[in-house]
């Protein structure tokens, strides 16, 4: 059995929508996990900013545009009037249930359940529609087996169980369509596996259920060794470690949501990248095989702030680390990148929600000053200490960018720098232009 993913812009419009049901009817077992719409899930946090703002003249608003805008797609997508008029009934209720949230003072709960309609909406077109071409497809719910626990964690026995009694339960099917993004938390409240998470909902399935493969099709020909929005020429790179991928995932590719390989490499199920909009292109393959003397990619994460506690007296005393590394897990913030020296440590987090806590905190072990707005420039390959001069090639293309911390040596496959936000495409370009030559040139 596969996992299909399709993105936002895969489904984006009726058309595409066609399109991807072309590819999904090859006759294979397989699971295909949909996002929202491209656009939709934007609208919907509109509407939910709005709800917050207490502007329900806005909220409406968006609801109408957007509901104009579906009624538009639905009659482009059926040929049968039936059709037509049975997916916009189905959407029309869940646009009116958009109107009675509008009615109720703004919490987070409220602002989940409005994000969870995209994907709703999505799979119940695409369905509805290969039901029309006459295609023996089921819809899964996702909301009936995707779980986070306490932790806000996928909780995988609870998917597993719930999952594999589902696909019993219908066993006679080869094509199941399910959301991507949405599933409910441990109070059975409607929760999302964050901006992105629809690959995250493809891997977590391909993981509990021993998939062969998870295809994660996308608007772009695979994994390109560079951002494409900040570096052009980029380049396809066909292949990648599971811990390569996890890292340019986690530090920035957009690509692929930022703990999506994880479960994927716990399962040892390998992760194919693959563009909708060319679907005989080769993309990426994520496994575990390791290519050796390489570099591989480059990636940039933004909004990073650099905390250092300077201490003369209790940096080399047992327990100063773990009592700086305790105030971090106290206050639910978890630390990318660390550097040490005799009198000092600094440490890199990217969610400022409880920065005044943890400065207060750390006050009482040493001295503390921030650096806000950095970004982690992350260098991805075989990065293993043997292989002489790797470090010194990706220094030497920073040569004139002021580097914040360098962080080389915490696993074989990757070394990252700290930098400002506002250097990131300089860097990005000059990474590119040294590592990967005249494959890339910098976008004007
Ligand atoms: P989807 O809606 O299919 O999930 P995303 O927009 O989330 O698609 O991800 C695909 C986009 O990721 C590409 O269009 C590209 O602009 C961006 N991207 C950023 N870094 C990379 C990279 N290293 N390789 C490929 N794409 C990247
Ligand atoms: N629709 C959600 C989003 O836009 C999830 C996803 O597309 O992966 O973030
Ligand atoms: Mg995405």
């Amino acid at each position: 059995m596969k996992i299909l993913k399709f993105g936002g812009t895969s489904v984006g419009t009726p058309q595409r929508m066609k399109d991807v049901c072309q590819l999904i009817t090859d006759g294979e077992r397989k699971i295909v996990v949909l996002s929202a719409m491209s656009g939709t899930t934007n609208s919907l946090v509109e509407i939910a900013d709005y709800i917050k703002k207490k502007n329900l003249e806005g909220a409406g608003s968006v609801i109408n545009k957007l509901r104009t805008l579906y009624r538009t797609h639905v009659s482009e997508l059926y040929s049968k009037q039936e059709n037509v008029e049975h997916t916009d009934n189905l959407l029309n209720d869940i646009f009116m249930h958009l109107h009675d949230l509008t009615t109720k003072p703004y919490s987070t709960a409220l602002e989940k359940e409005i994000l969870a309609q995209g994907e709703l909406m999505s799979t119940n077109m695409v369905t509805n529609y290969l039901k029309e071409c006459g295609i023996k497809v089921m819809l899964i719910p996702a909301l009936d087996y995707m779980r986070t626990d306490a932790n806000s964690e996928p909780d995988m026995s609870f998917i597993r169980e719930n999952l594999s009694h589902i696909l019993e339960k219908n066993s006679g099917y080869d094509l199941y369509i399910t959301q991507g993004f949405i599933c409910r938390n441990i109070n059975g409240e409607i929760d999302n596996l964050q901006r992105g998470g629809s690959d995250y909902t493809a891997c977590l399935i391909g993981a509990v259920l021993h998939a062969d493969e998870i295809q994660i099709w996308t608007d772009i020909d695979g994994m390109h060794n560079n951002d494409p929005r900040f570096v052009e020429g980029t380049t396809p790179v066909r292949q990648l470690n599971f811990e390569e991928a996890a890292e340019l995932a986690y530090f920035g590719a957009k690509i692929l949501h930022p703990t999506c390989i994880q479960p994927a490499h716990y399962a040892g199920v390998p992760v194919r990248l693959l563009n909708t909009m060319d679907p005989s292109a080769p993309g990426t393959i994520i496994n575990d095989q390791m290519q050796k003397g390489t570099i591989k990619a480059v990636a940039a994460k933004d909004n990073i702030t650099a905390i250092k506690i300077v201490s003369s007296r209790m940096l080399l005393a047992t327990g100063f680390l773990h009592k700086l590394f305790e105030t971090f897990e106290v206050n639910h913030t978890p630390v990318d990148m660390v550097t040490t020296s005799e009198v000092g440590v600094t440490l890199t987090i990217d969610n400022n929600a409880h920065l005044a806590n943890i400065v207060e905190e750390l006050k009482q072990y040493g001295t503390v000053s921030i650096d806000e707005n950095m970004c982690i420039i992350c260098v991805v390959g075989d990065l293993r200490w043997g292989n002489v001069g790797f470090e010194t090639l990706v220094t030497e293309a920073l040569a004139n960018i002021p580097v914040r911390m360098i962080s080389y040596g915490g696993s074989n496959h990757n070394i990252s720098f700290l930098i400002r936000e506002q250097d990131k495409k300089a860097a990005l370009c000059a990474l590119s232009e040294k590592l990967f030559k005249d494959k890339n040139t910098a976008k004007k």
